[in-house]
C-alpha cells in the first residue's frame, strides 16, 4: 500500500513536542492548564438550543438536507449580512451553506486551484488554507505579515509576476492567530489590488462577533464592487459558541459561490436542517449573548496581557478575536524552546507562534477558551514564575 503523495505531504503535527511533554506532566500527576485551543468554552446559548430541539421532532428534518442549504438559512443570513454590515445578498447566488466554515474553506481551492496553481496566504495563518492548496497540487506562497505593519500584508511588495500568476488569496481579519484588525479602508486596497492582478480574494470572517474596545469588524463585501473578485467565509462557531454544531456559510461572487456549491454537491450532502434551524435562530436573535460572551472573554484578555507583561513579554491587547499573542522577552529565539520551558515549569501550555508559519517565530499564542477558574490558575502560575517562584513540586 502506498499512500497518495498529498497525505505524505501532509505537515508533521507541529504540536508534537509540547504534545509528548504535556503527556509526560500528566503522567507525573501535574493539573497540566491548557490555553492552545480556540474552542469556546462556553455553552451555545439556551434560545438556540431550544430551536434545535424543536426542528428534531420534524420529520421533514430527518431526511437529506440541500447542498446549498434551506432556502430559510440563506435568507436569514442574507438579512444577517444587510442588517449587520449593509451589504445585500441575493440568498439564491450569493449563499452557499457550509459544514463549518473549515470546511468550505478546504475545499474552496478545489474550485480555483489546478496543479502548478499559485495561491498567496498570510504567514502566520490558519493552517487549512495551505492544505486546500497541497490537496490540489497547487503551492501557496506565504506572504509575511509584520507587527510594525499591524500584522497586515504589504500588497504592494508582491512582486509583480508573483501577484499575476496567483489565482487567489487568502485574507483574515479579524486575525488568527494574531488578533489583528483591519479597517474598511485596507479592504478597498485589498480589492483594488485584486483587481488589478486578475486576482480572486477568499476572506476568512470566523471572528466577526467577537470583538472588545468599541471595535466593529468590516465584511470585505462592504467595499462597492467587492463581490467582483471576492468571496466571504463565514460561521456560527465562535460568534455563537457553536463549534459542536458545524455551519457556517460562504457569500459573495456568485460565479464562485455556485461552483462552490457544485464541488460540494458532489462530495457532501449539506447541514444537517435542524442544525440550520439554530443557525436561523442565532442570526436573527438579540445580540446579548454575543454581548455577553465578550465580556467575559474582555475580562480574561485583559487579565492574561497583565500576567504577559509581568513575564517580560510584549503584548498589544487585541481588539478581536479569542486570542493574546505575545511577542518573546528580548533574547528569547525559539517560540517552541520557550512555550516547552513555560509548561515543564508552570504545567501552562501555550501555542508556539511558529506553529502558524515562519513569520509567527517570536510570539506565543494564548487562546482565552477555558473557564475563567482555569485562566486564573494558569496565569497565577504564570505569574509566580515571572516573580522567580517554584510553580512546580520539583520532579
Ligand atoms: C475557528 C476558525 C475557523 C473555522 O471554524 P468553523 O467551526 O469550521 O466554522 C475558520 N477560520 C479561522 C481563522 C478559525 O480560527
Amino acid at each position: 500500500m502506498q499512500l497518495a503523495q498529498r497525505v505524505q505531504q501532509l505537515p508533521p503535527y507541529l504540536f508534537a513536542r509540547i504534545s509528548e511533554m504535556i503527556a509526560a506532566k500528566r503522567a507525573a500527576g501535574v493539573d497540566v492548564i491548557s490555553f492552545g485551543i480556540g474552542d469556546p468554552d462556553l455553552p451555545t446559548p439556551g434560545y438556540i438550543l431550544d430551536s434545535l430541539k424543536r426542528a428534531a421532532d420534524v420529520p421533514a428534518n430527518h431526511r437529506y438536507p440541500e447542498t446549498e442549504g434551506l432556502p430559510e438559512f440563506r435568507q436569514a443570513v442574507a438579512r444577517w449580512y444587510q442588517r449587520r454590515h449593509n451589504v445585500t445578498l441575493d440568498p439564491e447566488r450569493e449563499i452557499v451553506s457550509l459544514i463549518g466554515s473549515k470546511e468550505g474553506i478546504g475545499h474552496f481551492p478545489l474550485v480555483l486551484i489546478d496543479p502548478g496553481d499559485v495561491a498567496l496566504m498570510t504567514d502566520p495563518g490558519y493552517p487549512v488554507y495551505e492544505i486546500g492548496t497541497m490537496f490540489c497540487g497547487g503551492e501557496s506562497v506565504k506572504v509575511p505579515l509584520r507587527e510594525e505593519d499591524g500584522w497586515l500584508p504589504r500588497l504592494d511588495a508582491i512582486p509583480a509576476d508573483l501577484a499575476r500568476r496567483a489565482k487567489m488569496i487568502w485574507l483574515n481579519y479579524p486575525n488568527n492567530p494574531t488578533g489583528a484588525v483591519c479597517d474598511l479602508a485596507f479592504f478597498e486596497r485589498a480589492v483594488a489590488w485584486a483587481k488589478a492582478n486578475d486576482v480572486v480574494i477568499a476572506h476568512d470572517l470566523a471572528y466577526s462577533e467577537v470583538t472588545y474596545d468599541g471595535y466593529v469588524a468590516p465584511s470585505i463585501l462592504e467595499v462597492p464592487g467587492a463581490r467582483d473578485v471576492a468571496i466571504e467565509f463565514n460561521s456560527l462557531s465562535k460568534s455563537f459558541n457553536m463549534t459542536g454544531w458545524r455551519i457556517g456559510m460562504a457569500v459573495g461572487n456568485a460565479e464562485l459561490v455556485g461552483a462552490l456549491r457544485r464541488v460540494k454537491s458532489n462530495i457532501d450532502s449539506g447541514v444537517p436542517q435542524a442544525v440550520q434551524e439554530m443557525a436561523i435562530t442565532a442570526l436573527d436573535g438579540p445580540s446579548e449573548a454575543i454581548e455577553s460572551h465578550n465580556a467575559i472573554y474582555l475580562r480574561r484578555r485583559d487579565r492574561a496581557v497583565e500576567v504577559l507583561r509581568a513575564l517580560g513579554l510584549h503584548v498589544d491587547p487585541p481588539k478581536a478575536s479569542l486570542y493574546v499573542w505575545a511577542r518573546l522577552p528580548e533574547g528569547e529565539r525559539s517560540s517552541a524552546d520557550y512555550a516547552a520551558r513555560l509548561v515543564d515549569a508552570t504545567g501552562v501550555v501555550v501555542t508556539p507562534g511558529v506553529s502558524y508559519g515562519e513569520a509567527g517565530e517570536g510570539y506565543i499564542r494564548l487562546s482565552l477558551t477555558i473557564p475563567d477558574e482555569r485562566v486564573e490558575e494558569g496565569l497565577r502560575r504564570l505569574a509566580a514564575f515571572a516573580r522567580g517562584e517554584q510553580v512546580l513540586p520539583q520532579a
